[in-house]
């Protein structure tokens, strides 16, 4: 990985983790075009609730609340500001993106898809760490495919 990459990685994680965007559960209950789920890293000890609004099939808003590491705290906010506005399928595809990405030796970082969250391919140098990285994505995908899913990395 390129030094300026590796200090972008840092820079972006620890912003977001000392500064998590969209932190906090909607005003009021989760509705009807609201989906959640909950999920769970327990290696690390991350908890996260997450929180997508639908309307027309776009994602209105994205909101997270829980605690745990400076990564899995990252990679929510940094997922949540990125699916805003997005249509279902796009979230879905950007999902594949950033697992790969994450997961899968060799995969270069599409910038233009992934914009910050190219940041994730830092990960794949800690491997203990992908779990903490995926955890918001695999919880959101729970949500879509039916709320109310608890997600655990461990069986
Ligand atoms: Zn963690």
């Amino acid at each position: 990985m390129y030094d300026s990459l590796r200090d972008l990685y840092q820079e972006v994680i620890l912003d977001h983790a000392k500064n998590p965007r969209n932190f906090g559960a909607p005003e009021g209950d989760c509705y009807k075009n609201c989906r959640l789920a909950h999920g769970n890293n327990p290696l690390c000890g991350d908890r996260l609730t997450l929180y997508v609004t639908f309307a027309d099939g776009v994602v209105r808003d994205a909101t997270f609340d829980g605690h745990g590491c400076a990564i899995s705290m990252a990679s929510a906010s940094l997922m949540t500001e990125a699916i805003k506005g997005k249509p279902e399928a796009e979230v879905r595809e950007l999902f594949q993106r950033i697992h790969d990405l994450m997961t899968v030796e060799g995969t270069e970082p599409d910038a233009q898809a992934l914009d910050k969250l190219a940041v994730f391919s830092g990960v794949r140098e800690f491997p203990v760490r992908v779990k903490c990285a995926t955890l918001a994505w695999h919880t959101l995908v729970a949500a879509l495919d039916g709320g109310d899913g608890d997600v655990t990395t461990e069986v």
